[in-house]
This record gives C-alpha cells, structure tokens and sequence, in this order.
C-alpha cells in the first residue's frame, strides 16, 4: 500500500512556472488518495511549494532536514512534524524509511542523489519500493535518455532501469507504482548479459 510518499524535488522554483503548478497539482492527488507527504523540510523551492500545498488542502507533511541546513534552506515550521535530524545521511535514511515509494518531480543536483541513492538501494534489493520520476515538461528527457545510453553501453541493466518509472502524469504515474514488482535478481552480481 502507498499510503506515504516521499518527494524530492528543487529546493530552487526551476525557470518555468508549470513546475510550481506541477507541484500543486501532485499535492492535490496525494490528498485525493489520502496520501501523507514525505520531503526535505524545507520552506523554499518546489519543495516548499508542494509542502504549502498539501498543508492547504488539509493533508499531512513529514519533514526531515539536517540541523546544519536548517537555517540555509529556512526550515518550514508549519508542517504536521519536522524531524531535526543530525546529518544529511540520517535525513536520508529517514525519509527513505519512512515512506512507501519516492517520486522524483524536476530538482537540482540533491533532487538527482536523492533519486540516484533510493534506486542504488533498490538494485541491490536493499528496499522494494517503487521509484517514479514525474518528467514535468520533459525535464528528464535527457537523464532517460543517458540511461538508455548506460543501458546500451553495458553499465546498467535493462531490468535495473526498468526500475524507475517514468510519467508526465502524477496520477498515471502513482498507478504504475501501485502495480510496481520488484525486480528480483538472485547473484546479480555474477550475472553476465553478454
Ligand atoms: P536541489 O535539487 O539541489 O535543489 O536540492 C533538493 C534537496 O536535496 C535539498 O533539500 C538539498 O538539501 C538536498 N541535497 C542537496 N545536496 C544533497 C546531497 N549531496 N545529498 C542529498 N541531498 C542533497
């Protein structure tokens, strides 16, 4: 059951205004399917937006953000809970913990770790939770297409990419996340595709 998501996305509002409108739009759906939202804590950027959002619409916020970032991305005070958490590794693991699947919406380079490190999880059957990539104005059609490129070059396999799923859509995209199988690769390690 996804009943809690955790959201990364650009502590920046990103140059284009559908990206805030994406953001209000996913905080509608997460409301709509009784969804609790599970983000960095911070006030700025998309991600305050969809924090706003959610909050606006009567839903709950768990934020999780390091004391070293609190002033610097000006932690948001109205959610549901803030956790204060020691590290960035420790907001990382508790974020990832708590939450039932992770969507990436576009974001910078942190949004980019963040995704990176829950799929790497993934991969090495660490978690079995689904991985979305919301791709808002085809933002990510360039990272979909390197990873076709690492697929294609022998550095990623094609099941481990099959892993993230991808949609212009929240709602399309939550879908294919609720029927996400894990991928199950007994001795991954010594598979051999050629
Ligand atoms: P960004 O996508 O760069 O705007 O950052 C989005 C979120 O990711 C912010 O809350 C950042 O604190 C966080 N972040 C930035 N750098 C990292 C990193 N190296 N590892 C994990 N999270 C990060």
């Amino acid at each position: 059951m996804l009943n809690k998501i955790c959201i990364y996305c650009g502590s920046s509002s990103g140059a284009q205004t559908d990206y805030k409108s994406a953001a209000e739009n996913l905080a509608e759906i997460l409301i709509a399917n009784n969804m609790t939202l599970i983000y960095g804590g911070a006030s700025i950027g998309i991600m305050g937006k969809i924090a706003d959002a959610v909050l606006q619409q009567g839903g709950k916020v768990i934020g999780v953000i390091p004391q070293s970032l609190v002033d610097l991305e000006v932690a948001h005070y109205g959610l549901s809970e803030l956790r204060i958490v020691k590290s960035m590794h420790e907001r990382k693991s508790q974020m990832a913990d708590l939450a039932d699947g992770f969507i990436a919406m576009p974001g910078g380079l942190g949004t980019l770790e963040e995704l990176f490190e829950v799929m790497t999880w993934a991969q090495l059957g660490f978690h079995e939770k689904p991985c979305g990539l919301l791709n808002i104005n085809h933002y990510y059609d360039g990272l979909i297409e390197f990873l076709n490129h690492s697929v294609n070059e022998g550095f990623v396999r094609s099941f481990h990419r099959d892993m993230l799923l991808v949609d212009k859509s929240a709602e399309i995209l939550l879908d294919k996340m609720r029927r996400y199988k894990p991928v199950k690769v007994d001795k991954w390690i010594e598979y051999n595709e050629t």
